[in-house]
């Protein structure tokens, strides 16, 4: 095909699909229609914005790499609905691609590993932010849904179900891309709902409870915040969380609570 001369690019995360019943599937997950705006992150070849221009009303896709110019320019060229920006998704300011859009627009993309975590946060708190739908590592997909008191369960469960609904939709195996990485993939949904406590405060709070898995959470948050274990063990015990309980075993409701209660130690911390 076009991509004859075309050399992949190990560091910019090339793994590319061609089978078209997979990339229907992925457009499916996403749950799009004609209506929908789209952000593709990724382009690559072009071979997923091409069955998302189908399905939806416009389809705006993000690739990093100006050896694809020709192939993707040539691809859409007589495509009214699809436009391709060459600049790095992750460094663009969210408003500038924000405006591309009217109103809330979908995200659906397959890209490299190691920005898809960041790149989750950077939109997940955007309010033109309708869905997220995204390929990532099998053992990543795994941590993001994982439930209380499991060995996946860690910051990434917290962080993104307190900011949204995560499904897996599907496992990918690893021979469905080209090259061939090392891992099997699995396609992620997340729905953003709206924050019901300060997401700043919880954040900090969850990042010092699980700054040591194994220590309890007393002496984390104690450590992690500089206030005594008794001005701690107060605060838990307000929240009905047991001071020997590991991060690990407090739900996402146990951590909207301690930071609905936050004040109870903030008074402390002001004092220093
Ligand atoms: N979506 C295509 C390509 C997947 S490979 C497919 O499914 O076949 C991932 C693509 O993301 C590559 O083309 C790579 O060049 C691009 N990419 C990597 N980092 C990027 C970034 N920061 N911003 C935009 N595109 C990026």
């Amino acid at each position: 095909m076009e991509l004859n001369n075309f050399k992949f690019n190990k560091k910019l995360g090339q793994n590319f699909i061609f089978d078209n019943n997979l990339l229907c599937a992925i457009a499916k997950d996403s749950g799009i229609n004609k209506d929908d705006e789209v952000l593709e992150i990724g382009a690559g070849a072009g071979t997923l914005t091409n069955v998302l221009k189908d399905v939806c009303k416009k389809v705006v896709s993000y690739e990093i790499d100006n050896n694809l110019k020709d192939i993707l320019t040539q691809k859409f060229k007589d495509t009214k609905n699809v436009e391709i920006i060459f600049k790095d998704a992750l460094k663009t300011d969210l408003k500038e691609i924000e405006n591309n859009f009217d109103g809330q627009f979908h995200i659906v993309a397959n890209l490299p590993y190691y920005i898809t975590t960041p790149l989750i946060f950077k939109f997940i708190q955007s309010k033109k932010v309708a869905s997220i739908t995204i390929m990532v590592q099998k053992e990543v997909a795994n941590r993001m849904v994982a439930n209380v008191s499991t060995s996946d369960y860690g910051i990434l469960s917290v962080m993104l179900q307190f900011y949204g609904d995560v499904k897996i939709c599907r496992i990918v195996k690893r021979q469905m891309f080209t090259p061939m990485p090392n891992v099997d993939s699995a396609v992620v949904n997340i729905v953003p709902k709206p924050n019901v406590c300060d997401a700043q405060i919880f954040s900090d709070i969850v990042h010092k409870s699980f700054a040591m898995r194994r220590k309890t959470i007393l002496n984390n948050l104690s450590s992690g915040f500089d206030v005594d274990k008794v001005v701690i063990s107060n605060w838990l015990t307000l929240c009905n969380i047991p001071v020997s309980a590991r991060a690990e075993n407090l739900s996402i409701e146990d951590f909207v609570k301690l930071t609905k209660t936050f004040d109870t130690i903030s008074s402390y911390l002001s004092i220093k």
